[in-house]
């Protein structure tokens, strides 16, 4: 019970985390590694309790935003990472394959032509209305050219480039781990001004209320947001014949993309069957996600390298033998601060597993000696000043910090396109 307790705690703080764009937690292996015990101790023992994170679907909604219902639950997909599974799945039926794009939920809503609302997912009954901020996503229109009543589900996301630039000008305690969370965090940001400088992607990819509006195939309701004037996500056709290789195809892309995706979602073609099929209190039954294999290889950690930032916060940066991951050689990667250094208990000169998230961003799975004997520096490599540590404002998340005024790494202009006060309200 006492272990249950732990990983459901563990496991509600990370989600929380990956939901509401805050601080990193774990890695979303390890969250897929702790989840799926906790699932083995609640089905051997028989007990589920309430808050359990094996009961819920996406994050729960607690922010100043107004809180929309939605006209119809909005659910998270299955997964599973065999390519068999889909074979069998599909059956003699019709999928439509298409990417899974890793960022927020948004639901619009469309009457008389016009764009009347905008939601998050939430949890998956009720979202939160971010209507506006959506008027200022790439991809979103305001009106289109067509009266009847319209609803539209797709990925808010944003572009690897855009990530990168934005959280260059991010003091390091506010900077996003990733693409997905800077996408949370932006779209459920109150004041738009500020949630358009993110350039948000809108990719659509559902038209939920298809069948109502006389369209019975999801290839034809793709097709329907194309004409609208949209750009919905990229899509094909397969069937159990062929869907292995179209996965292979896929995988082979990826790293084309210019936005994160985290596997591909395939949907029964035929809508009135997906009615038909319906869904658990959880799934859809209609719909499957494919979720990436993470290869991950073992390597040797040669050393922590510290990289001040303009802000002064020191980030340590794991440098290991090079490995070829998925084609691509990878030599680095961020270990975010200090408190996930230890978490990873690193020594030099152990062997660690990396892989690479989204099959793009090098990260440490673990280290399997753990010898955790990585010299944390005292002073600042660009001035020779004595260090601090300082406590994350909303958690117990570790920096080290450089207080020197006249340090060099302070010293740079800094990129005032987005400051820090622009980001209060944004992580929890
Ligand atoms: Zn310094």
């Amino acid at each position: 019970m006492t272990e249950m307790r732990r990983l459901i705690e563990i496991l509600n703080a990370a989600s929380k985390a990956y939901y509401c764009g805050g601080q990193y937690i774990m890695s979303d292996k390890k969250f897929d590694l702790l989840y799926d015990k906790l699932k083995r101790l609640e089905r051997t023992t028989g007990i589920v309790l309430p808050d359990s994170p094996t009961q819920k679907v996406g994050y729960e909604v607690k922010s100043n935003l107004i809180k929309v219902k939605h006209e119809r639950r909005s659910l998270s997909l299955e997964k599973t990472k065999e390519k068999n599974d889909m074979v069998k799945w599909l059956g003699k039926h019709q999928g439509v394959l298409s990417w899974k794009c890793d960022g927020l939920t948004v639901i619009l809503t469309y009457d008389n032509g016009k764009l009347i609302k905008a939601a998050t997912r939430g949890n998956g009954n009720l979202g939160e209305d971010i209507t506006h901020n959506a008027l200022h996503f790439e991809g979103v229109l305001r009106n289109i050219n067509d009266n009847r009543h319209i609803v539209i589900r797709g990925e808010a996301v944003i572009t690897y480039d855009s990530f990168r630039k934005i959280n260059g000008s991010l003091p390091a305690e506010k900077k996003y781990r990733n693409p997905r969370g800077m996408a949370s965090g932006s779209v459920r940001l109150l004041d738009s001004q500020k949630s358009a400088k993110y350039q948000i992607r809108f990719i659509p990819f559902d038209l939920a209320n298809a069948l109502d509006l006389g369209i019975e195939r999801v290839s034809e309701s793709l097709k329907f947001i194309s004409n609208l004037g949209m750009k919905p996500v990229e899509w094909s056709i397969v069937d159990a014949e062929n869907v292995v290789d179209a996965i292979q195809i896929r995988e082979n892309a990826v790293g084309n993309l210019p936005y994160p995706t985290d596997g591909l979602v395939i949907v029964y073609d035929d809508l009135r069957l997906c009615n038909a099929v319906g869904e658990t209190s959880k799934y859809p039954k209609y719909a499957k996600a494919f979720k990436w294999q993470d290869v991950s290889k073992t390597t040797v950690l040669r050393k922590i390298e510290w990289s001040v930032a303009k802000s002064g916060i020191l980030s340590p940066v794991a440098v290991f033998d090079p490995v070829g991951i998925d084609g691509t050689t990878i030599k680095r990667a961020s270990v975010h601060n200090i408190s996930s250094m230890k978490n990873l208990k690193l020594g030099i000169g152990d062997h660690i597993k990396v892989y690479k998230a989204n099959m793009i961003i090098p990260q440490i799975e673990e280290d399997l000696e753990k010898r955790d004997n990585v010299q944390i520096p005292t002073v600042c490599p660009e001035c020779g000043m004595k260090l601090i540590k300082k406590i994350g404002r909303n958690n117990r998340t570790e920096f080290l910090y450089c207080i020197n005024d006249q340090c060099p790494a302070k010293g740079e202009k800094r990129n005032e396109s987005i400051t820090q006060s622009e980001k209060e309200g944004v992580q929890n």
